[in-house]
């Protein structure tokens, strides 16, 4: 049994993560400051002695003694990041410094949670980890690309200097149950959308593409990589290969929801990537032959089931 440090443990992925570390049988801490994540996403944890439920927010240090950190804390979704931009910057970046080194004391594992999004509008596709992005440093969306690429160099640096253990994921598009409703990214609105019949707002034309992955996949892929041997630190793309465009996303998910929602088109936001897509070559080889195993259709309808009886839509 091993103790760990879940930050932004109460968010969607993170309280997926704590769920499953705890059923794999280890004894859980779970921090966050609640600003995306909330209490409801964990409270059925609770009763487990092995788990614990800390307010905490990760820019301020904070002291445990674990032998694992999963680094998640940080607003993910472009309207909840965009929402205060500097404290956006200052979560990951002073986050990560703050979580480096309690694993420099403690000498402890930890994970970073980084994203497809240090690869910005990306001129490379698909996209491989050795491709060094195209980010617009000034853009709505640094605060959070520029963020996590400064999270990134901490966790490099912090492991060559200080021989810190560390891992790094890039995680593409995920979606699943327990995503907010109101959460903004596209899956999230566009099922809660054609169940409640409201317009399916599409941005743009619909034919930027996106890459989907199931929780349970990406969940899979992060202990793999937690458990690598020394000699592995990442960069890793975890994600699902299979591309669609946003407009596919939407007939498909009408079409399962059997909805009489029409699409509209809203306008495109500014540097919204037009096209994402892993390559995850180095995933396979590196951690196990792992690779996504729920299809978008799958995933959708389970997705679809957990909203359908959240919003109590028959
Ligand atoms: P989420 O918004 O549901 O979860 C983020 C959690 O971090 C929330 O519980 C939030 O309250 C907490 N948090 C935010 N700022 C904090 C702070 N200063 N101190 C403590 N806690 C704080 O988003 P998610 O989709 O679960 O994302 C989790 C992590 O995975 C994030 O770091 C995100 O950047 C990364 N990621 C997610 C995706 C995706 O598609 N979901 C893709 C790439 C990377
Ligand atoms: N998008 C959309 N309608 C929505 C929400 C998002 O068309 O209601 C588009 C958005 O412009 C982007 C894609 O869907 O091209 C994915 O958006 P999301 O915010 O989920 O993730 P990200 O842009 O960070 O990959």
């Amino acid at each position: 049994m091993k103790k760990i440090l879940v930050t932004g443990g109460a968010g969607f992925i993170g309280s997926h993560l704590c769920e499953r570390l705890l059923k794999e049988g280890h004894e859980v801490v779970c921090m966050d400051n609640y600003f995306t994540g909330s209490k409801t996403n964990v409270v059925h944890l609770l009763d487990n002695p092995y788990f614990e439920l800390v307010r905490h927010d990760v820019t301020m240090p904070y002291f445990v003694e674990v032998d694992e950190i999963y680094n998640l804390a940080c607003p993910a979704s472009p309207i909840h990041y965009q929402y205060n931009p500097i404290k956006t910057i200052k979560t990951s970046v002073m986050g990560a410094i703050n979580m480096l080194g309690l694993a420099k004391r403690i000498k402890a594992t930890i994970l970073q949670a980084s994203t497809s999004e240090v690869y910005g509008d990306p001129a490379v596709h698909p996209q491989t980890e050795d491709y060094w992005g195209n980010v617009n440093p000034i853009g709505t969306r640094s605060c959070y690309d520029e963020g996590k690429r400064c999270a990134e160099s901490l966790f490099i640096n912090y492991h060559s200097q200080n021989d810190v253990k560390i891992k790094i994921v890039r995680i593409f598009n995920t979606y699943g149950t327990r995503m907010h409703p109101n959460d903004g990214r596209v899956v999230s609105n566009f099922i809660v959308q054609a169940l409640k019949g409201e317009d399916i707002t599409i941005y743009g034309e619909g034919t930027q593409t996106r890459s989907f992955q199931y929780i349970d996949d990406l969940l899979e892929g992060m202990l793999r990589m937690m458990n690598t041997g020394d000699h592995f630190t990442g960069p890793v793309n975890i994600g699902n290969p299979l591309e669609f465009k946003i407009i596919e996303l939407a007939e498909k998910i009408i079409a399962l929801t059997i909805s009489k929602s029409k699409i509209i088109h809203l306008p495109l936001p500014a540097d919204d990537p037009i096209q994402r897509k892993p390559n995850i070559d180095l995933a396979r080889k590196e951690l196990n032959g792992w690779e996504p195993n729920v299809q978008l259709e799958e995933g959708l309808v389970k997705t679809i089931e957990y909203f359908r009886n959240l919003l109590n839509i028959k």
